[in-house]
This record gives structure tokens, sequence and C-alpha cells, in this order.
């Protein structure tokens, strides 16, 4: 089975629509989002209904807890709550719904998929070091879980020849042959912040046991536009330009 896993999206449309043409042409099967699709962004509506369009199989983030009142606005920043308040007020009832339905930990056939962490995720904890990753590491029950949340693509794996210690790697090409677990953070489709502004997605080919970290460009100034145009802070969209 190919999968194509969306980073958060933060309701950047032009970004979503250049990751789901890349699937497209890279014959994914399967569709998963690790959360955060809206939040953020100035296309919250259209980016959920284009999610849901291609049979996504998607996780709960904080952004999208938030926006449907399960999460305090208190925990974020000055501008993701600004643009949080925005979101609540633009998405349908039926949106809201979706979203507070969708679960926060999916356990499928090759792979589990989060968003922060697999073990508590409801915490929504962010992993930023191996002893971080520990936790879920431990407790998952297949090989590999995606996830997102920090916006920056690393994986965290516990490889069969050393496998008392969690090592971690940039690698944009992942051999799971070599690893027992591995937690991979797939990066951010709408809102990179590894300073490379370019879209983030995985593609993971479970019969050949081997995952991507691919980037793709997209009209920046287009999406930033938006963010400005719905009166959204500014910084918002400057922050796209440098992927940060
Ligand atoms: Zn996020």
């Amino acid at each position: 089975m190919k999968y194509g896993i969306l980073g958060d999206i933060h309701a950047n449309l032009s970004a979503l629509r250049a990751v789901l043409g890349h699937f497209e042409r890279e014959g994914v099967e399967q569709v998963l989002s690790v959360g955060d699709i809206v939040g953020y962004g100035a296309a919250p509506r259209e980016c959920i209904e284009l999610v849901r369009s291609v049979n996504a199989i998607v996780v709960k983030g904080n952004h999208d807890a938030a926006c449907v009142g399960e999460l305090d606005l208190r925990y974020f920043n000055n501008y993701a709550r600004e643009a949080m308040r925005w979101t609540q007020s633009i998405v349908t009832e039926e949106q809201c719904q979706w979203l507070a339905s969708r679960p926060f930990t999916i356990d499928l056939e090759h792979c589990s998929v989060g968003h922060g962490t697999y073990r508590r995720p409801e915490l929504f904890d962010y992993v930023q070091s191996t002893t971080d990753a520990d936790p879920s590491l431990d407790v998952l029950p297949t090989p590999v879980c995606f996830v997102g949340h920090t916006h920056v693509p690393v994986t965290c794996l516990r490889l069969r020849d050393d496998p008392l210690r969690t090592a971690y790697t940039t690698d944009t090409e992942i051999d799971l042959t070599e690893s027992l677990k591995a937690l991979v953070n797939v990066g951010s489709v709408g809102q990179p912040r590894d300073e490379d502004p370019r879209a983030a997605y995985a593609i993971f080919d479970s019969e050949r046991e081997r995952a991507w970290i691919r980037r793709v460009e997209y009209d920046i100034e287009r999406e930033a536009q938006r963010i400005r145009a719905a009166g959204l802070p500014s910084v918002l969209a400057d922050r796209l330009f440098l992927g940060v």
C-alpha cells in the first residue's frame, strides 16, 4: 500500500493542492492526515472539504481541538489565538462536528497516525528529542507512527542492531527495515518551520518498508494574500516566505 501523509495543513489551500497533485502523480492509494487542518491560515473550510474529498484518514490536532472548543485558547500565542477566533467564526457547524469526531490516534494495518505523540496524544506534547519520543515508541503497536505538530521533519527510531537506544535522523529517505519502531515527523504542508518554505509531506510504501520526506513549491504569494485579505495578522503571511 502506498500512503501519502499530510502534515499540519493549517488552512493553506495552495500548499494542500500542490501536495495532493504530487500524491496523484506518485500513485498514492491512501491519504493520511496527522491533524491541524485548520488554524493560522485563511482557507479552513476549503481545506477541510478537500481533505474529506480524497477520503483521507484523519486524526485531530490541537488547532482542530481548539476550533471545536475542546482546548482552551489560553495555550495559544496571540497570533494563533486571533487566527483561531476567526477560524471558529467561519467553519460550518457540520465541519465542526466532523473535526470533533476525529480520533487522537489511529492504528492501521501497516502504521499508526497521531498528531504530537502516540502515547497520551490528548496532551499535545511536542517531540523535540529522542527522550520525548521514548514513551510513544514504548507502546507503539505498529512498526511506524507518523506525526506532526512541531512542523519540523525528523525521525526518532530504535534500530534493530541497537534496540536499547533511541536514535534520530533528518534523512529524507527512511529505511524501516533497519528499525524496530519509528516515529516519523512528516513536517508541515501549510506552515513549515525548518527554514524551508516549500510544503512538506511524506510517502510511505508499506511493501518496500520505506518512507520519504518530500517537498513541493507552491504559490506562497497567493496564500499570503488570502491571509491578509481575511484580516489575519500579517506575520502569519510573512512567515510562510521564510519557512518559520
Ligand atoms: Zn500545527
